[in-house]
């Protein structure tokens, strides 16, 4: 996979990792070891197993500092760990070597009115930092699906997407700063509290999305915007997937509205959730799919006026009725059944891929068929869902059987999907990352050129190839 050679965490290395930390933040643990050493991938999706050969838990920015300098004289590598809710082996140590957990920087440091931004260590609970801004009249407005367990340093690392996409952007969006710890222990800042910077290249773009591969995000300034004060949620059944994903663009483009949220689910992912949770989900028995509308704003009557004019539209074009969630309780039940659908989905097969493909907008409609044509042609089953206002859909295969040539059929299956989202304009994951599951197919999506590139920043930034080996960057 590499030329590069690594040295084993001998037992002496274990003693100078606790000498540079304290006996309590290094363990060699093997059931913790285990445990820190998977993301949320189906383990069916991994050839062989991973195991990291020492964890640590540094507790400041020095310490992460002392550990990377030391991993680089030493050549082992470093897998940096948030939450561990990854889905794409982001967190999985490739190379085993010393795992770095950041669950013990999570401190929310300062909470700036004035310049509408929030200052956070990595290992703070992305919808802690949500609640605390709503406490300062503010909103976060990151909200990946896994947001009450995944850190923010994870969601910074995978450029983390989720439900607001469409109207606040993906979390790059919101990180105005970061503090980074390099490879060779240097920390530096990139950004700042400022909202505009084209002094020199934009660091921090090439940091967020970057998957632990150039830098340990040390502490993270993001951006706040204000708080709406009324949010409703409309749960839209269609007949079949096809009507639902029609009506997508034309609510934007024709009701002239902007959601905050546009999610879609097939029949089958609303059951999985149901089974799962074990509680209904407001639903049609002739609906093939559903739509998950948020809109939100200050003024009560405005926002009537507004979803109002969602429903009638849908209802117009193919909808068979409209579920009105206008109180916090019903709102998050919906809310709990969309964000429990991937669960749910790998809980319920005995063998998944969960897999991220992103399209333009318009042709989500020939996503949906070609994603029907997949399943047919290699004889897997197709759960779909996911972020339908941004392109972004969860289009995912499942067998009900375990198959001793699944990892022959996923392959299969999914170069299939890729050369079919390339041929759409679209790309492998939007949100997701390439971590260790996708990174043998990026060649699908990328020409020579640019994965030289790749190449090249990864050896500017990470020279001897230490920083979470064995992600994004194909053979290296
Ligand atoms: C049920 C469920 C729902 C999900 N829904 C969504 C969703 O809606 N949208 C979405 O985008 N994702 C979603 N995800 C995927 C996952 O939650 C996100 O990718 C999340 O950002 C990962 O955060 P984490 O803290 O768990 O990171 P981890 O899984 O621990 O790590 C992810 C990557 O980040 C790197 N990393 C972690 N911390 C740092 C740091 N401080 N500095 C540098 N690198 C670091 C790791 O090396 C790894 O490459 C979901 C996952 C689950 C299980």
């Amino acid at each position: 996979m590499t030329d590069f050679a690594y040295s084993p965490v001998t037992p002496e290395v274990v003693e100078e990792l606790r000498a540079l930390l304290s006996p309590g933040q290094v363990t060699i643990d093997e059931e913790k070891r285990a445990a820190y050493s998977r993301d949320e991938v189906a383990a069916c999706s991994w050839d062989r197993p991973y195991l990291a050969e020492v964890l640590v838990f540094p507790e400041c920015t020095a310490q992460v500092a002392a550990v990377l300098r030391f991993a680089d004289e030493r050549r082992i590598p470093v897998t940096p760990r948030g939450a561990g809710t990854g889905l794409s082996g982001g967190a999985v140590p490739a190379f085993g070597g010393i795992v770095l957990s950041l669950e013990r920087m999570n401190a929310i440091l300062e909470m700036d009115v004035d310049n509408l931004c929030i200052t956070v260590e990595p290992g703070v609970v992305t919808s802690e930092i949500t609640r605390a801004a709503a406490a300062a009249g503010l909103l976060y407005a990151g909200d990946p699906c896994s947001g009450d367990a995944s850190f923010i340093g994870g969601n910074i690392a995978e450029n983390a997407g989720g439900n607001k996409v469409i109207k606040y952007g993906s979390t790059g969006a919101s990180v105005l700063a970061l503090e980074v710890v390099l490879a060779d222990g240097s920390v530096t800042w990139f950004g700042g509290k400022r909202r505009k910077d084209v002094t020199g290249y934009d660091f921090v773009k090439l940091l967020v999305g970057s998957e632990g591969t150039l830098g340990v995000v040390t502490k993270a300034i993001l951006k706040l915007v204000p708080l709406p004060e009324r949010i409703v949620d409309l749960l839209v059944p269609f007949p079949d997937a096809a009507s639902a994903v029609a009506v997508v663009p034309r609510i934007m483009r024709e009701a002239s509205i902007l959601p905050s949220s546009v999610e879609f689910m097939d029949a089958l992912s609303v059951q999985l959730a149901e089974r799962f949770l074990n509680r209904p989900v407001p639903h049609s028995d002739r609906a093939g799919a559903y739509l998950l509308i948020q809109i939100e704003g200050n003024d009560r009557d405005a926002l009537a006026d507004d979803y109002e004019r969602i429903g009638r539209f849908c209802l117009e074009h193919g909808a068979l009725e409209v579920f009105v969630a206008d109180n916090r309780n019903v709102r998050d039940k919906l809310w709990k059944a969309r964000k429990a659908v991937g669960e749910a989905m790998v809980a319920g097969f005995v063998q998944s891929a969960l897999e991220d493909v992103v399209v333009p907008t318009s042709a989500v409609p020939e996503l949906m068929r070609e994603a029907t044509r997949i399943t047919e042609t290699h004889g897997v089953e197709g759960i779909n869902f996911g972020h339908i206002g941004d392109g972004n859909m969860h289009v995912n295969f499942v067998i009900r059987k375990p198959r001793a040539d699944w990892h022959e059929v996923m392959d299969r299956a999914l170069r299939d999907l890729y050369r079919t989202v390339r041929r759409l304009g679209g790309t492998l994951s939007g949100e997701h990352g390439i971590g260790l599951k996708r990174r043998k197919y990026m060649e699908e999506v990328m020409d020579t050129a640019q994965i030289a590139l790749i190449r090249r920043v990864k050896q500017a930034f990470d020279p001897n190839n230490i920083l979470n080996p064995g992600k994004i960057v194909p053979d290296v």
